[in-house]
């Protein structure tokens, strides 16, 4: 990644640092502080080149400002990404969370971050040792704990706006669902579709992860990963990788609806256009997925109760109601309203207030 790839970035500073001890490369892509301070999570990943990591922070970064702008929430958004060699475990892994951790608390509060891909709960807290400027620590620490029961309950809500702006009704009873990815959101999920009267079928690479579901519950069915796509259902929910429905992977879907929790579903934004034209009602994912983000900064900055979050969580439909329904109106993709909706979010002030920790 070259200054002009830089340049382009519409994002306002980018942090980066050598940790010397591990050679990690450290970048906190902090997209924009335009509604208080920009929160994303920190991700420790193995990249292919440094570039991708760069390339990583900063888009992720902007999808961050949109979906905390969407959720109406007074914050900004930014992404940090933990460039490693190998996979650090123990004291080495300390250390470079603790450096990394008095690198976020020397941004003054500009910058507040939580889990994301690679790092956990443990990780927050290890990060809160050196910064105020963390969530989703354990709740034995005075954290949320994990985001993701925040997200597999957010997801619900969307799952059933989306099926009633298909189908009238977004009773579960009877639907049939296919949950790509058994992982901490789609395993979740699972259960509270399956409690809510879903006909599910459930697909992952990890091959135990399925086994455990199909033991638990015999009336749920397993998909061979290689012909999810194929599966015909009335809702495919994509809780794994980014990436899912592109130019080669739209016509091949059977299902009506699309609403899954996993970042970037779109590979790229044409195909939420391809999406519309074949009829396939697509709930973009950053509206779906924000329940995470809604939970954890929910219980511990702006100290709500469970009722509150709940509420809040509840607005994932509303949000998405309107999406469908304005891309109705307007005939054009849902993904587009999305984002047009996010930059109108922007320009308002939110009527929250961000408490200390
Ligand atoms: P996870 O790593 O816990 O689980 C992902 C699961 O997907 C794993 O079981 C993995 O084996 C499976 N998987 C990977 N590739 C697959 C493939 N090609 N086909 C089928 N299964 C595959 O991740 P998670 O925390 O559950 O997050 C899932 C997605 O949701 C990610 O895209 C994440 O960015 C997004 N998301 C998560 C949260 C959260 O609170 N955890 C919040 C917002 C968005």
């Amino acid at each position: 990644m070259g200054f002009d790839d830089l340049a382009r970035w519409d994002g306002e500073e980018l942090v980066i640092r050598h940790d010397r001890t591990t050679d990690a490369w450290i970048y906190i892509a902090i997209h924009s502080t335009h509604r208080g301070p920009a929160v994303g999570g920190t991700r420790i990943r193995r990249y292919p080149d440094l570039d991708d990591a760069a390339q990583d922070a900063l888009r992720l970064s902007s999808g961050m400002t949109a979906k905390n702008a969407l959720a109406d929430m007074p914050i900004g958004g930014a992404k940090a990404v933990l460039a490693v060699r190998e996979i650090p475990g123990g004291p080495e892994r300390t250390g470079l969370l603790t450096r990394y951790g008095s690198l976020v608390d020397s941004l003054d509060g500009q910058f507040i971050t939580g889990p994301d891909m690679g790092t956990t709960e443990d990780d927050m807290n290890v990060i809160g040792e050196v910064t105020d400027n963390v969530f989703c620590r354990s709740i034995g620490r005075g954290g949320a704990g994990t985001a993701s029961p925040g997200t597999a309950a957010g997801m619900l809500h969307a799952i059933r706006a989306s099926l009633a702006h298909r189908f009238g009704s977004g009773d579960l009873r009877g639907r049939s669902i296919l949950v790509q990815g058994l992982g901490e959101v789609g395993g979740r999920l699972v259960e509270l579709l399956h409690d809510a009267g879903a006909d599910l079928m459930v697909t992952d690479v990890d091959a135990a992860r399925v086994a455990d579901v199909v033991r638990r519950h015999d009336d749920i069915r397993a998909v061979d990963s290689a012909h999810a796509l194929e599966t015909a259902c009335d809702l495919f929910s994509p809780c794994a990788i980014g990436s899912v429905l592109s130019k080669e992977t739209i016509g091949r879907l059977r299902c009506q609806v699309v609403c899954g929790a996993a970042n970037n579903q779109l590979a790229e934004p044409e195909d939420g256009e391809r999406l519309r034209a074949a009829d396939i009602l697509y709930a973009p994912d950053y509206a779906a997925n924000a329940g995470g983000i809604i939970y954890g900064l929910g219980l511990e900055r702006f100290h709500w109760d469970a009722d509150q979050v709940n509420a809040r969580l509840a607005g994932i439909a509303d949000t998405l109601t309107r999406i469908f329904v304005e891309a109705e109106r307007d005939g054009v993709a849902t993904n587009l309203v999305a984002d047009r909706m996010a930059a109108e979010s922007l320009l308002r002030p939110s009527e929250l207030v961000l408490a200390a920790r």
